[in-house]
C-alpha cells in the first residue's frame, strides 16, 4: 500500500500567546508531509476558536476542549480525521490527554516532561505498548545534525571509553518573581500542580539528562543532587546541581538553572573519553568540536559530506548546504520527520527506515520522570548518592 496523502495533525495547546505550540506548527509543516487540520488550542474555549480563526482552519474542526475533539474527529472517515495529535499544554495535562488520544486510536507527539510523576509515566508506557500506536516525545535537542554526529562518534568508539560527561542548561529568565506579574509561561512553570514536583530540573534539567544519555548511550545510575529555590516565595526549584555516575563507571556533572542572570538557552555538553573529547553548544549548533590530546582542535561543520559520511543520521537531518545555519525549527522538524515516517510505515504495514526510528519516545519519557524523582529524593536525602529510580 502506497501512502499518497499528507498526515493529518491535531493539536492540543498552543493558543494565543503560547510558546511551543507555534513552534510545533511551523516545524511540522517544514517538509510538506504534515498538515494541521484540527485543534483544541487553549484552556479557554473562546481563545481556542480565536486561534483556529487566526490559523485559517475549518471552524468545525476547532474544538472547545480535547474531549470534544476526540469525539468529533472519530466521527470523520479515516484519511480525513486526524492521524495524530501534538500535545503542547503545560505538564499536568500531558498524561490525561495522551491517554485519551491513545485509547481512541490516535498516534501522539507529546511535549516534555512527559508526565508529572513516574506513576503516570509508567502507565503511559504500558498503554503505548498495548495500543501499538507511535508515541514521540519532543526532546528537540536530539534532532540537531551535530548532536546525531556526536552520538555516532561517541557510541561508535571514536572517543575511547567514556570517562566524564559535563552537561549544563543555564537560563536567567526566572531570576526575579516573573510569575507574580502574570506572565503565562512563568506562572504555570512555578506551580507544582501544573509543573509537577520539580521546577527548573523538570523543565530544562530533563533536556540535559536526555542529551547526555542520547549522545553517549550510557545510563545514569546514581545522582548526588542539590536543588535550590532562590527567589523568595517560589515553590519549585529554580536552580540545581547534580553529580552523576553512569553505568560504565563514567562520572558526570549536570547543572540547570533559571536564575543564572544573563544566560539565554546555554545548553551545552562536553564528553571526554580515554582518547578524545567532544563539545556541543545549543546556541551555536552547527559546529561540533572534537578534541585530541596531541593535535589542534577539530571543528566539524554541519552540511559537509564528511559529516554525512560519518553519520547518516546527521546527513538525513540536514536540509541546507554548509554555511547556511540550521537550528531550533529544523531540529523539531527532524523529530517530526522521523515520527511521521514511522506512522506512515505503521499505516502501510511496511518496515520503517531504521533511521526514522531515531526520535525520543515513551521510554525516554519514563527515564526523564525517574530522573526528576531521583533528583527530588536526592535533594532531601542525607546520603551522598541516590540510586536512579527504577521505573
Ligand atoms: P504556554 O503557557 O506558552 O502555552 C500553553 C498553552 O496550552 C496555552 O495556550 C494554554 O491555554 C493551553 N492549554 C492549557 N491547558 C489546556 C488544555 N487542557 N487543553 C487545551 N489547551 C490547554 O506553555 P509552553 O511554554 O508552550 O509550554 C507547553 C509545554 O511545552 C510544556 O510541557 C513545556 O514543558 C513544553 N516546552 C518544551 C520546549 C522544548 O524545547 N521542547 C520548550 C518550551 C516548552
Amino acid at each position: 500500500m502506497k501512502f499518497n496523502r499528507k498526515l493529518n495533525m491535531g493539536m492540543v495547546g498552543g493558543g494565543p500567546g503560547a510558546f511551543i505550540g507555534d513552534v510545533h506548527r511551523k516545524a511540522s509543516r517544514l517538509d510538506g508531509g504534515i498538515e494541521l487540520v484540527a485543534g483544541a488550542f487553549d484552556i479557554n474555549p473562546r481563545k481556542s476558536k480565536q486561534m483556529g480563526r487566526e490559523l485559517g482552519l475549518n471552524p468545525r474542526r476547532v474544538y472547545r476542549n480535547y474531549e470534544e475533539m476526540i469525539e468529533r474527529e472519530l466521527k470523520l472517515p479515516v484519511g480525513e480525521r486526524i492521524d495524530f495529535v501534538s500535545i503542547t499544554t503545560p505538564n499536568n495535562w500531558h498524561f490525561p490527554i495522551a491517554k485519551d488520544f491513545l485509547n481512541a486510536g490516535f498516534h501522539v507527539m507529546c511535549e516534555k516532561p512527559m508526565t508529572i510523576n513516574v506513576k503516570e509515566a509508567k502507565a503511559l508506557q504500558t498503554l503505548v505498548k498495548k495500543s501499538r500506536k507511535v508515541f514521540g516525545l519532543m526532546h528537540n535537542y536530539t534532532g540537531y545534525p551535530m548532536v546525531k554526529l556526536a552520538r555516532d562518534l561517541a557510541r561508535g568508539g571514536e572517543l575511547g571509553k567514556i570517562r566524564k560527561i559535563v552537561v549544563q542548561y543555564p537560563q536567567g529568565w526566572l531570576a526575579t518573581a516573573l510569575e507574580r506579574t502574570g506572565q503565562m509561561q512563568a506562572a504555570w512553570r512555578t506551580d507544582p500542580k501544573q509543573s509537577g514536583g520539580a521546577g527548573c530540573m523538570g523543565d530544562i534539567g530533563t533536556h540535559a539528562e536526555n542529551l547526555s544519555e542520547y549522545i553517549t548511550g550510557l545510563k545514569i545510575t546514581h545522582i548526588c543532587a542539590d536543588l535550590t529555590i532562590f527567589v523568595k516565595g517560589r515553590r519549585l526549584d529554580d536552580d540545581g546541581n547534580c553529580l552523576l555516575r553512569f553505568n560504565n563507571g563514567a562520572r558526570g556533572v549536570l547543572h540547570a538553572s533559571q536564575v543564572s542572570i544573563g544566560e539565554e538557552n546555554n545548553l551545552a555538553i562536553w564528553v571526554y573519553g580515554e582518547e578524545k573529547g567532544l563539545e556541543w553548544h545549543q546556541e551555536r549548533p552547527n559546529y561540533l568540536y572534537v578534541k585530541v590530546p596531541d593535535g589542534p582542535l577539530q571543528v566539524w561543520r554541519r552540511g559537509n559530506d564528511y559529516v554525512a559520511a560519518r553519520s547518516p543520521a546527521a546527513g538525513r537531518a540536514t536540509r541546507l548546504p554548509s554555511g547556511h545555519p540550521e537550528a531550533f525549527f529544523e531540529a523539531f522538524a527532524n523529530n517530526y520527520c522521523n515520527f511521521a515516517d514511522t506512522i506512515r510505515a505503521k499505516i502501510t504495514r511496511t518496515k520503517p527506515d531504521p533511521l526514522a526510528l531515531d526520535f525520543p519516545n515513551v521510554n525516554d519519557g519514563v527515564r526523564g520522570m525517574c530522573f526528576i524523582e531521583t533528583v527530588l529524593a536526592g535533594t532531601k536525602s542525607k546520603q551522598k548518592w541516590t540510586a536512579f529510580k527504577k521505573a
